[in-house]
């Protein structure tokens, strides 16, 4: 049976509980424990499949095809592992569940309550991937902050459970901030002490207290947070604000979470942390050799949480390629054909994002048209493939109306269309085609190269596909679809050989990029963008020579 760890917040949001979490969750694992990881989200829809990104950032795909919280992308990126359907919980995937049992009249009469019926659902998931002897400690991350109404009834399930197991199988670290007032010059730890009280207030007692803070915590604040919040000294841990996320496990292992975790949970067998694949790859990371700068394309860049994944890929396969990757936000719907020079100007490489819906479309068609024709390396995901495909049907095949049926439903040239299933559904939530599916890579591709296989997996979230009825007529045109999917023979990659790095992708291979397993494709990527970018200072360096001369 495994152990329990809980992470609350308080005082507000934005603290990166998170990343506290998957900290604390990769220091256990570097320590040989078998841990795993979940959210708990206070709302009501059933999953964040059917929340704009503005509302709640990237939607994240597992390979089970959940659509959950973008935290469990930390939770993989941090710990190497996969989750699945059961690591996201939200309230309203709690009360459905009560519903349906109540309509199929399993409580037999009763009256259906918050306590026990929700709290009772509540607590018997929380523990169902801890129950098959997999992991020795399960982290559960509750969404919201303390105080929040909607969050009641977890803390009131943590309550329950730590009455109900053994003491040294349940803890709780809470999360709090503690603000420097410059003009006082002065840490303050008012909201930390009100935020323990108000969790005390229901029945769960942290045993641990982590403070987010600007300013290193001097031992006379840590002795007053002990004393006013009624925990030992040691148990008041400094989280320090990072230069990366990917620094913050190191920060907790100097102090010492881990350790007052383990001894709280009575685990005795554990080992030093094995941390040498990260340390290598942190330090890659803070000292790049060389700079690249990529345009990422889309409709939400200027809120950075809609691309998390995308954006931390970019981290991963930047330090394996020893560069720093800039990355640009290029907003497709002020691209136009006179303008897009002037707007990729300075780029070394070229992302169109994934995305839903018309806005910006044009401006993007124009982006990978002027990829295509310079040379600049391309990299188009989901969306962005699409993008490519449209553009190419256009300018290269004459089909001068190709479109998606997303965007025109009436275009006689449906280069991007609907599977047949899919046009039956009526349903939003959990409705795309989701989650891992396996391609054929074809060999001496691209593709082949950058992965080094022929066979992989890789997640999708999307309802469209390339329409296998203009297959031929693409190939015919130098396109070369490098990877289908053997069973569907739908098209997953499409790439141009003629070209340095011209690659679009039906799938999202920024889910699948964890620190020790960057993904392929943007390794490949920023690797052509770094050969772009040396090409590019050899030219005008050359140029400036000649010029002296
Ligand atoms: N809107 C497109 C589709 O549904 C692409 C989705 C995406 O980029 N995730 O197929």
């Amino acid at each position: 049976m495994a152990k329990y760890i809980f992470v609350t917040g308080g005082v507000t949001s934005s603290l990166g509980k998170g990343i506290i979490a998957a900290s604390l969750a990769k220091l256990l694992q570097a320590r040989g424990l078998r841990v795993t990881i979940q959210k708990f989200d206070p709302y009501i829809n059933v999953d964040p499949g059917t929340l704009n990104p503005y509302e709640h950032g990237e939607c994240f795909v597992t390979e089970d095809g959940a659509e959950t919280d973008l935290d469990l992308g930390h939770y993989e990126r941090f710990l190497n592992i996969h989750t699945s359907q059961k690591n996201n919980v939200t309230t309203g995937r709690i009360y459905q569940t009560v519903i349906n049992k109540e309509r199929a009249g399993d409580f037999l009469g009763k009256t259906v309550q918050v306590v026990p019926h929700i709290t009772d659902e509540i607590k018997r998931r929380m523990q169902l991937i801890g129950k098959d002897g997999q992991y020795d400690i399960v982290l559960t991350e509750l969404g919201g902050t303390v105080g929040d109404i909607e969050s009641l009834p977890f803390i009131e399930a943590v309550r329950q459970l730590q009455w109900e197991l053994p003491e040294e199988d349940v803890m709780v670290v809470h999360l709090t901030l503690v603000p420097y007032l410059r003009a006082a010059k002065e840490l303050k730890t008012k909201p930390t002490q009100h935020s323990v009280k108000m969790l005390s207030e229901t029945g769960v007692h942290p045993d641990v207290i982590v403070c987010r803070t600007e300013e290193p915590l001097n031992n006379d604040i840590k002795r007053k947070i002990a004393l006013f919040c009624n925990v030992k000294v040691d148990a008041v841990i400094e989280a320090m604000d990072a230069s990366t996320i990917y620094e913050v496990p190191l920060l907790m292992l100097r102090e010492k979470l881990d350790l007052y975790c383990l001894k709280k949970l009575n685990i005795k067998e554990f080992g030093e942390p094995h941390l040498d694949k990260w340390k290598l790859f942190l330090d890659k990371l803070k000292y790049p050799k060389a700079k690249v700068t990529i345009g990422l394309i889309g409709k939400y860049v200027e809120l950075q949480d809609a691309y998390k994944s995308i954006l931390e890929s970019f981290i991963h396969a930047g330090a394996i390629n020893e560069v720093k990757v800039q990355v640009v936000n290029v907003h497709s719907e002020f691209i136009t054909k006179e303008n897009v020079a002037e707007k990729l100007e300075g780029l070394d490489g070229l992302l169109v994002a994934p995305g839903f819906g018309l806005r910006g479309i044009e401006g993007k068609i124009i982006a990978v048209q002027y990829a295509r024709e310079q040379g600049l390396p391309f990299f188009g995901i989901c969306l962005g493939m699409q993008m490519a495909v449209i553009e190419y049907g256009r300018n290269v095949l004459g089909l001068t109306d190709a479109h998606s049926t997303e965007m025109d439903a009436n275009t006689s040239h449906a280069v991007i269309n609907m599977m047949e299933e899919q046009k039956k559904i009526k349903m939003m939530g959990g409705t795309m085609r989701l989650g891992a599916y396996p391609c054929d890579i074809v060999e001496g591709s691209l593709a082949h190269k950058v992965y080094g296989d022929v066979q992989i997996t890789e997640r999708h979230r999307h309802r469209y596909e390339f329409n296998n009825d203009y297959l031929d007529m693409y190939e015919k045109a130098g396109m070369v679809m490098s990877g289908k999917n053997a069973d569907t023979g739908l098209v997953e990659i499409i790439e141009l050989p003629n070209h340095p790095f011209f690659i679009g992708v039906q799938y999202h291979p920024e889910l699948k990029s964890t620190v020790e397993r960057p993904a392929p494709l943007f390794v490949g990527f920023i690797g052509a963008a770094k050969k772009y970018n040396e090409t590019k200072s050899a030219l005008i360096s050359s140029l400036l020579q000649r010029e002296m001369a």
